[in-house]
């Protein structure tokens, strides 16, 4: 159903591409110290567009490392000098000539994915970044299949969209395109979901800036490479405005339960709003975009409601907490509890880390830095700069796929801490970093080094920080299992007590609980939670027989713990969906039901995958992933480039559309 538009380069017919960068005037000098900031890889590639000239990618520099986290690619300190003194007059004649990129055929472009690569990108890889970086302007997610249905049956065919997070601003955006009615109703006062809900101090990305964001909306302002929470909550502040959602959503309204009426052919949505007020909404569609990782779980350790002083959720951080001279407990050292300790740790007079389980983490050198000014005005003027550094970000995840997380059953690593050949050799790199640092504290090393396969949890980004606050004077780290709360401390199984004034509980999220607490009932009065149980299934994670006209963004096993960011798998879903709307519409259908085999098909070739892969393995005891059985229902268990072919189009085959 969705076309790819024709393409269009640099400006067209007044229109200028908003990857293109804004023409610029700056001086020589001022060009030149622009640049020593830049990703060289990245620079080679925007002066192709700047100049038409390819041998810019040909030439003796090139890239030599695939890391993500090194935007220099390898390239020596010296071959970045000698580019940069080439650039310089390029950038100034693109610059004195109107700042007008020439056309760069797609061939070209795939020998510039090739070349930041340092090898052939193959043709899936290749096809799914053009199709994600936009070079030709246009916005391959806008929906095709507008203009051929009638006003008069998008008028009928009203939406509602469950959550006004990444996937559900996406979802108005979409629906706007597409020209049908919607309503946006979150229970949150804001857009942003989960980044709405998690504001304690440290919060930030983990996934580089540059790709967690849409890949529509041009990301020139990031002030750092992995921003921190306010940032990334005024772009979807920012986004809401810019697409006009913000009136067509409902603020501070909790929808309670979804039923689908046979007779009507829609669906009922219960709503109920923070003044306790009920409403009932009737849809055509529904597309719930509630997000997996915001219902708060919190640990069940006797004594907990007899602590005296405040104790929280991590997403629940007090806005009015005075952490001077507490004696602060922090349960829960995974994403958010590694973020919070460093934040924290100079205003507190004591801070006791308990850590159930040790974390491995990835040596990443730019997860504190800031964007310098150099390489913000490249992202801003050079043609396709920041296009190519997001390329930078994302290609090798992308392109390696799952197969280095897959157990080998014939390889037997002698710490049990590898699952194959190659992945001995990233675990030897992440635990010699990790040792590294604790040279001077050999008491750390049995509470830090992990005891699983490296990875095998959601993995977390150090650039030493957490590895330098655990050394801090003011800081013990405690891996020993807790046994009860009392009124002013925590008591450990050996019975030695830490005396607390302040408990946040950084334990995570019900991960598997699918769109809980919500009530979804579809044909026959069959409810989704019962249905699901502890395996919640749907194909694609996106649809579940008996659920007609029901769409999930961020639905069961779409999280992804290999590379990538959700915002690409957002935009996978939403693409799929307004495909399988268009059909239904442009066909005077009336629903869109996926086939019972072909779901319960999908889900055993899901676990058949997902249970070969480093996330399924047994040593593995405490993991988010996991289902209370130790099944994961959770992860997308293919390559990023795999699900966006599937996600390309619906096949008729798979659905029942009547
Ligand atoms: P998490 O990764 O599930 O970590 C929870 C922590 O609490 C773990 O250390 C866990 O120990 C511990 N814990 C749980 N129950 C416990 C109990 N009963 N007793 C003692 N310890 C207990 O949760 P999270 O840190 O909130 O992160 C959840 C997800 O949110 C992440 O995977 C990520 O996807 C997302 N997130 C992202 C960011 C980001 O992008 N920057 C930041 C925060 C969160 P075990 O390891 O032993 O289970």
């Amino acid at each position: 159903m969705m076309s790819t538009k024709c393409y269009k380069h640099g400006v067209t017919s007044g229109q200028r591409n908003p990857h293109a960068g804004t023409p610029f005037t700056d001086s020589d000098a001022a060009i030149a110290r622009a640049l020593e900031d830049v990703s060289v890889p990245a620079l080679l590639c925007a002066l192709v567009h700047m100049t038409g000239d390819p041998s810019w990618v040909r030439g003796d520099v090139r890239p030599r490392a695939r890391a993500a986290f090194d935007v220099q690619l390898g390239v020596s300190p010296e071959e970045q000098g000698t580019i940069r003194r080439l650039a310089l007059p390029a950038i100034a004649a693109y610059r004195d000539s109107g700042c007008t990129p020439h056309e760069v055929s797609t061939a070209l472009r795939t020998e510039m994915m090739s070349f930041l690569a340092g090898r052939p990108a193959p043709e899936r890889v290749a096809a799914f970044f053009h199709d994600d970086l936009h070079l030709d302007g246009d916005d391959h997610g806008d929906v095709a299949w507008a203009a051929q249905v009638p006003d008069a049956v998008k008028d009928r065919s009203p939406v509602v969209v469950i959550g006004c997070g990444m996937g559900g601003i996406l979802a108005g955006i979409r629906l706007t395109q597409a020209g049908l009615p919607f309503t946006i109703i979150d229970k949150n006062s804001g857009p942003g979901g989960t980044w709405w809900e998690n504001r304690y101090p440290g919060a930030r990305v983990d996934v580089g800036s540059h790709q967690y964001c849409f890949s529509f909306e041009p990301s020139d302002h990031w002030s750092e490479y992995y921003c921190r929470q306010p940032e990334l909550q005024a772009y979807f502040e920012r986004i809401l405005d810019k697409y006009g959602l913000r009136a067509r959503t409902r603020f501070d309204t909790e929808v309670t339960a979804v039923r689908w009426d046979e007779d009507a052919e829609r669906w009922q949505v219960r709503t109920r709003a923070a003044d306790g007020s009920e409403d009932t909404l009737s849809a055509r569609f529904v597309i719930s975009a509630v997000g997996s990782l915001n219902l708060p779980r919190l640990p069940e350790i006797p004594g907990m409601e007899q602590f005296a002083g405040p104790s929280f959720h991590s997403a629940r951080w007090p806005s009015n907490l005075d952490l001077n001279g507490t004696r602060f407990a922090l349960i829960g050292a995974g994403a958010s509890g590694f973020q919070i300790a460093p934040a924290i740790a100079a205003a507190v007079d004591q801070l006791t880390i308990f850590q159930r389980t040790a974390q491995w983490m990835l040596p990443n050198p730019m997860y504190h830095q800031p964007v310098p000014p150099g390489d913000r005005w490249a992202l801003r003027h050079l043609p396709f700069y920041g296009r190519w550094l997001r390329c930078i970000m994302t290609f090798s995840g992308v392109a390696s796929g799952t197969d280095g997380f897959r157990v080998d059953p014939g390889y037997s690593a002698p710490d049990g801490l590898a699952v194959n050949k190659t992945h001995a050799q990233r675990k030897d790199l992440l635990l010699g970093w990790l040792l590294s640092f604790l040279d001077d504290r050999p008491d750390l090393v049995d509470k830090v080094v992990p005891d699983y396969p490296a990875m095998g949890k959601r993995i977390l980004q150090d650039d030493g920080t957490w590895l330098r606050t655990l050394k801090l004077p003011n800081i013990e780290l405690v891996r020993m299992g807790i046994d009860h709360i009392e009124r002013d401390g925590v008591v450990l199984v050996d019975g030695t007590r830490q005396s607390a004034d302040v408990i946040c509980y950084a334990t995570g999220f019900r991960h598997n609980e699918y769109l809980a607490p919500m009530d979804v009932i579809g044909r026959s009065g069959v409810s989704l939670r019962a249905r699901w149980g502890d395996e919640p299934s749907a194909f694609l994670g996106i649809t579940v027989s008996d659920f007609p006209n029901f769409f999930m963004v961020y639905g069961p096993g779409t999280n992804l713990a290999h590379s990538a960011s959700l915002f690409l798998h957002a935009e996978f879903q939403m693409h799929y969906t307004m495909d399988a709307i268009g059909r239904v519409l442009s066909a005077g259908a009336r629903t869109i039901e996926v086939r019972d085999d072909v779901l319960s098909g999908y889900m055993e070739r899901y676990q058949a995958e997902i249970g070969q892969l480093i996330w399924s393995h047994p040593s593995i005891t405490h993991s988010h992933y996991k289902n209370p059985n130790g099944r994961i229902f959770t992860l997308w268990p293919w390559s990023v480039d795999q699900y966006w072919e599937w996600t390309r189009a619906v096949d008729p085959d798979d659905y029942l559309i009547a």
